[in-house]
């Protein structure tokens, strides 16, 4: 039975008086909220209930998916749109003069994730769910997410972002299924009488980890899946002796702030007790509804649960979960160990060297003894077991535990039966080079899972524009299975179509123009080519490579003021790592280019340079609809899969990049003339690091063009850049520009120019507008779900 228009208003209505004492008329923005919210949880709980009894019955495999970030963004029309209630209460909130729109704009960002690790995890928990698959989330209930960011005379500034303020309507929490977590003390074994060993335990801090659920709703099915976020707290039996602010502060930090930063390895123990923390209660909670619902020995447990770890910061998982089977289940070690390995399951996010964790192995052991013990046994028996099968080389190069640290990816894989990448070239590169040596050993464990996006958030809630004129050209059949897009691609000569889905984009471009006009101040012409960059600030990214082609751009014009050139506004947004001083000056750099530019008469609207504050999930969804043009120009090898690439491709902007993570395999679908491909190949950049002959300094000095942009940042040409001009001046030249911005500078050049003369012959451009979205198919993180789902977990869907 839907929710008809009437029974939702009765409902809504009634809310305002139970919750709020309030009316239709009364209430303000953020009474309305909730007063929506509560209507829709109630008329998700029951769907909730009936599934999780039908999971409970049917006893089937499930998977857990543990990730130290989720980055789910808002989840009002989200829920709406999956519930199939989206029209119906658009337009019961129109008639009491509610702007469903404005409402939901008021959600706050769930952001408790840094970028693209956190909201695929996101998009996978929608698929799941929209796919039948039985998947949940287990992660932290951070009471702070990520920093928001403002802009204050060109520089960062970051401020916390305390999204709980006004509740959060979609959680419940679960007290009666806290579980506590123990960290230090000491830890010994004693003989338990029958020669069995068991841990013995002294002087440990005890830590409660209550369960807070957040029910993932599939898309106009009955599957609705669950995102447990772990919340610290201080156990309420706790010895008084302990109960001082101190202890309360410190167990309160452990689910206070999320970590925000993504690709560098922070060594400091509360991102390590952080870790433990989610892993140790999420797999109790795991173990003990498989103990009440199963009813089967705990030996048969990998026939009924999965358990995946994205990215190494869950490894723990591997011990952990050898500690429960071995110490509380009695189970022999090495049945344990096979147990583990069938069970456990590893993503590989990056080869960047310096996001890889390692713990040095004191910290390990004072502040996790028991599992100190079990890494150390794991990593003993296994170089016991193949020091005479594979040689002393390989054992050491992939060895757990040595120079004093723990290495968290070799945990993770070693304690794994699947690690796979998440783009084919990463794949790839992870076999052939970076992981190699564990290859060689377990040549049957690595694979390839190409990522995805949950399309429906952004294309049906993103774009409703775009959707509108797909549902005209093609009928609906595409809101449900991506594929269908294909079927575009006999439009592609339609002049009728080609005009509908340019329109469809300027219209967005027109929201976003006003969006820029109120936020920034700038006044932005919606012909121009909206070229857009919008993802962390990160060296490897190279924002510098987009910024040294606008002061190309601007040079040629202060040379030459009547030049021809189309206009273009160029879009960045991203957040900085607070500490990462490099990337911040970036920012600060961005900034004052964009006050020259946009402050020159000469220029007029030929360029604009527009940098928004704050980019988050719901940033991206007003900006990514109304781009042109994706900046995805990494250097090559370093962004592992990207997936803001398949969000632009998705709403039908063109792709500018390198030959780097999936754009490879974007351009592959795409059709040549389609995109706009340049840099180096990976080939090439690990040919410069074999023969290190690469010379930046050499590429200043020869390139005039080059040259008189890098002088740029040190002459005084751009204004208030005293500081970080110089600064990324010296990158570039004295410290030889690791990211080989440089060397890819000419050939981007080329590409943007090939890219202007595409846009000048409109129809051409929206023709390879029109076939970038009808092969975006492979890139619904449905597909990759479903992949995840057969290949690796062997969990299936709802029927
Ligand atoms: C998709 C997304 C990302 C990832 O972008 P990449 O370009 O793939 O790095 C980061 N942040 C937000 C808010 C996103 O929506």
């Amino acid at each position: 039975m839907k929710l008809t228009k009437k029974q939702f208003k009765q409902d809504f209505e009634k809310r305002l008086t139970t919750k709020f004492a309030t009316d239709v008329e009364k209430a303000g923005p953020q009474e309305t909220l909730a007063a929506v919210s509560s209507v829709i949880k109630a008329y998700y709980s029951k769907i909730w209930q009936e599934d999780n009894e039908y999971k409970d019955e049917t006893k089937k495999k499930q998977a857990y998916y543990f990730s130290i970030e989720f980055l789910p963004g808002k989840m009002l029309k989200s829920n709406l749109l999956n519930l199939g209630i989206l029209d119906t209460v658009r337009e019961s909130l129109s008639d009491l003069g509610i702007d469903l729109d404005a409402i939901a704009q008021i959600e706050p960002d769930m952001a408790i994730g840094n970028g693209g690790l956190g909201r695929l995890g996101s998009c996978f928990l929608d698929s799941a769910a929209s796919t039948g698959i039985p998947l949940n989330g287990n992660g932290i209930r951070y009471s702070y997410g990520l920093f928001k960011q403002k802009i204050v005379d060109g520089y960062q500034v970051e401020l916390p972002d305390s999204w709980l303020d006004n509740g959060n309507p979609w959680e419940i929490r679960r007290a009666d299924k806290a579980v506590e977590v123990h960290f230090g003390g000491e830890v010994w074994l004693e003989d338990d009488g029958t020669g069995r060993l068991m841990p013995h335990y002294r002087n440990q801090e005890r830590v409660l980890a209550v369960p807070y659920d957040t029910p993932m709703v599939g898309f106009e099915n009955t599957t609705v899946n669950n995102m447990c976020l772990w919340r610290s707290e201080v156990p309420k039996d706790l010895d008084l002796r302990f109960q001082n602010l101190e202890y309360m502060r410190q167990t309160a930090m452990l689910s206070a702030e999320l970590y925000p930063d993504d690709s560098n390895y922070d060594g400091r123990l509360l991102r390590l007790k952080q870790e433990y923390f989610f892993v140790s209660a999420g797999l109790q909670r795991v173990i003990n509804h498989f103990k009440n619902i199963n009813k089967v020995p705990v030996t048969h447990i990998a026939d009924f649960i999965s358990i995946h770890i994205n990215d190494t910061h869950p490894a723990l998982c591997v011990p952990e979960f050898m500690r429960i089977l071995v110490d509380e289940f009695g189970i022999e070690w090495e049945r344990a160990w096979n147990i583990t390995v069938k069970v456990m399951s590893y993503t590989n996010h990056t080869i960047l060297s310096e996001a890889l964790e390692k713990w040095p192995e004191e910290m390990v052991k004072n502040l996790l003894p028991r599992i100190y013990q079990i890494i150390l046994e794991i990593d003993r028996r296994r170089t016991a077991d193949l020091l005479p099968k594979v040689g002393a080389k390989l054992v050491h190069s992939t060895r757990i535990v040595k120079d004093g640290q723990i290495h968290m990816a070799n945990l993770a894989i070693i304690g794994s039966h699947s690690t796979n990448g998440v783009a084919k070239l990463h794949s790839d590169l992870l076999k052939d080079v970076e992981l190699h040596d564990f290859y060689l050993i377990y040549p049957e464990r690595f694979n390839n899972k190409t990522n995805g996006i949950a399309d429906r958030r952004w294309s049906q809630i993103a774009n409703e524009r775009l959707s509108g004129v797909l549902d005209e050209t093609i009928g609906k059949s595409w809101r449900h299975n991506l594929n269908e897009l294909k079927l575009l691609e006999a439009y592609k000569n339609d002049e009728n179509t080609l005009e509908r889905l340019q329109a469809a984009n300027f219209d967005n471009k027109l929201r976003l123009a006003e969006y820029i006009q109120e936020h920034n101040g700038i006044t932005v012409n919606p012909e121009a080519i909206f070229d857009v960059q919008v993802k962390r600030l990160h060296a490897y990214k190279r924002q510098l490579l987009n910024v040294l082609h606008i002061l190309k751009l601007y040079f040629d014009i202060k040379d030459n003021p009547e030049i021809e050139m189309v206009p273009r506004v160029f879009i960045f947004g991203a957040k900085a790592a607070p500490g990462y001083h490099y990337a911040k000056s970036i920012i600060k750099c961005i900034n004052e280019i964009a006050n020259m530019v946009n402050n020159d008469k000469d220029v007029a609207d030929k360029l604009k340079v527009v940098f928004m504050e704050n980019y988050n999930v719901s940033l991206a969804e007003i900006i990514i609809p109304a781009a042109n043009v994706g900046e995805q120009i990494s250097l090559a090898s370093k962004e592992a899969s990207g997936t803001s690439n398949m969000k632009f491709m998705l709403n039908g902007a063109l792709t500018i990049g390198t030959l780097d993570g999936a754009n490879i395999e974007i351009f592959e679908v795409a059709g040549k003339g389609n995109y706009f491909k340049f840099g180096l190949t990976k080939d090439e950049v690990y040919e410069y690091y074999r023969n290190g002959n690469y010379n930046a300094h050499d590429i200043y000095e020869q390139n005039p063009i080059v040259h008189r942009i890098l002088d740029a940042f040190i002459d005084g040409t751009i204004p208030n850049i005293s500081a970080e001009g110089p600064e990324v001046f010296d990158s570039l030249t004295t410290y030889n520009d690791e990211y080989f911005v440089l060397r890819d500078f000419n050939d981007y050049v080329r590409a943007q120019k090939d890219l202007e003369r595409l846009y000048k012959n409109k129809n051409a451009w929206a023709q390879a507008s029109l076939m970038n979205i009808a092969n975006v198919g492979k890139f619904s993180s449905d597909r990759t779900i479903k992949e995840y789902a057969d290949d690796i977990w062997h969990v299936h869907e709802k029927k």
